[in-house]
């Protein structure tokens, strides 16, 4: 059976969002693979595009071309040179950052990130898992890596039917990668860090936040302490805050490597935490980065007050002319609403707050238009002037 689009499928397509939902099309083939798009009623069968198809998954078609021209297995190794292009213009000043960023590089749900000699995979394609070999073929070729390692695991493949590991692919992968960001080191255990190992999203925004530092620093979900550590370049001392243990004890390391001696760790709930101190503007800089509090369009209302609560505690805790930079990693939540959650906030703490900046990813996670959940994190600097 052919791929056959519903009219809403269409303006999905026509607005060049990269899925259609299976609830959209009209009828699928049986087996999952690369396949040609038609229209519903259209009897010239025109061929729409070509999309990785899975029938058995709710995101049935993944868009790989537009228009009637064949799709090439090659065209996704050009779309891989075409990524690795990208990222070697960018003169990244780190040897750790995103080589591919799945749909917004043409390759879809496909992540590879760079970890100094070594690469992390994930992949979340049913269709496109027997390409998986010549796409790595590619990377070895052209970056001749020391070893790649799958972690092929997660909810994404569980909804394609497909097989969770975590696997070296080529080479070996040690369980200890030292990178380094601007000027500081950092370790990563590819094998059990969160995402690849890293997050890599934040990498500009924890140096402008470095170049912003002072006084007293605080590193709210401080996971391996990476603010922190940029923080501690300019602060006089920095205070780690993490719910887990083994999170810190990585910080820990990463705060030895960098010969600093004036960070410390706490183990605790980053809400009771900041319910905890005592005294008001005890703070100069901060950086709140929490996880995504709403997974699902279902957990706003409770994300949005988890996000209120941690800011106006963190605008509480600021001094005068302090520094705070405040991420949200939810998709769901709109930077409009972002904003004005920042409002209401500064507004119940009785702070004069100014915005100093309004950023997202690094662009080695570029967004694609069409495609919001490509655009997810937002990290907003601001100031207190009162
Ligand atoms: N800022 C980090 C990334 C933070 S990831 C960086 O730039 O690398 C989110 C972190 O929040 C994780 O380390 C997780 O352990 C921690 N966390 C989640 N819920 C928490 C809570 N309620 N209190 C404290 N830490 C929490």
């Amino acid at each position: 059976m052919p791929v056959i689009l519903s009219p809403r499928a269409l303006h999905r397509l026509e607005s060049r969002h990269p899925w259609i939902y299976k609830s959209d099309i009209a009828s699928l083939p049986d087996e999952v693979g690369i396949f040609p798009l038609y229209a519903a009623k259209d009897r010239n069968q025109n061929v729409l595009g070509y999309a990785a198809v899975n029938p058995k998954s709710e995101i049935s078609v993944r868009m790989l071309s537009y228009g009637p021209e064949a799709f090439q297995l090659e065209n996704l190794l050009d779309a891989v040179d075409a990524a690795l292009a990208y990222r070697e213009s960018l003169a990244i000043e780190a040897d750790s950052y995103r080589l591919i960023h799945a749909e917004a590089d043409n390759l879809p749900a496909l992540i590879v990130d760079r970890y100094s000699d070594y690469l992390v995979m994930q992949s979340g394609s049913a269709a496109l898992e027997s390409v998986l070999e010549m796409i790595i073929t590619r990377l070895v070729e052209k970056l001749k890596p020391k070893g790649i390692l799958a972690r092929f695991e997660g909810q994404n493949r569980k909804l394609e039917g497909l097989s969770q590991h975590k696997n070296v692919l080529y080479g070996s992968v040690p369980e200890q990668i030292e990178c380094y960001e601007a000027d500081l080191s950092y370790v990563v255990n590819p094998y059990e860090g969160q995402k690849t190992g890293s997050f890599l999203d934040q990498r500009l925004n924890r140096e402008r936040l470095g170049r912003l530092s002072w006084g007293r620093a605080l590193d709210l979900f401080s996971y391996h302490g990476a603010f922190g550590l940029h923080m501690a370049k300019k602060a006089g001392e920095v205070v780690c805050v993490d719910g887990s243990a083994r999170a810190l004890e990585q910080a820990q390391i990463n705060m030895s490597l960098n010969h600093f001696d004036h960070i410390s760790y706490h183990c605790d709930n980053a809400f009771d935490y900041l319910r905890s101190i005592s005294h008001e503007r005890c703070f100069d800089t901060i950086s709140l980065d929490p996880p995504a509090f709403a997974k699902r369009q279902k957990d706003l209302d409770n994300a949005f007050s988890a996000y209120k609560e941690l800011n106006l505690q963190a605008m509480k805790c600021l001094q005068t002319g302090g520094i705070l930079a405040t991420s949200s990693c939810s998709f769901h939540v709109s930077f409009d609403d972002f904003m004005l959650m920042l409002q209401d906030a500064a507004a119940d703490a009785q702070r004069s707050i100014r915005v100093l900046g309004r950023y997202g990813q690094a662009p080695d996670h570029p967004e694609k238009l069409g495609f919001p959940e490509s655009s997810y994190l937002k990290c907003v600097f601001l100031q207190a002037l009162d």
